[in-house]
């Protein structure tokens, strides 16, 4: 069991729960790679976070 937080539109901190203010965010490593890390505005830990564009398609009749 990974410690992840769900899919959400907001980042959320996956130590204590609090929505992370993107434009107010401290972020440690600004290169292309996937993963990127940033500190909690709430309890300044350290986390990573990826950001995903996320389609979702299926047939009407199947979900
Ligand atoms: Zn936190």
């Amino acid at each position: 069991m990974t410690m992840r937080t769900m899919m959400t539109n907001e980042l959320v901190c996956p130590y204590c729960g609090a929505i992370q203010d993107m434009n107010d965010v401290k972020i440690f490593s600004e290169d292309n790679s996937r993963d990127r890390n940033i500190s909690c505005e709430n309890c300044d830990k350290e986390f990573k976070y990826e950001v995903h564009v996320f389609y979702s398609s299926w047939k009407e009749r199947e979900k």
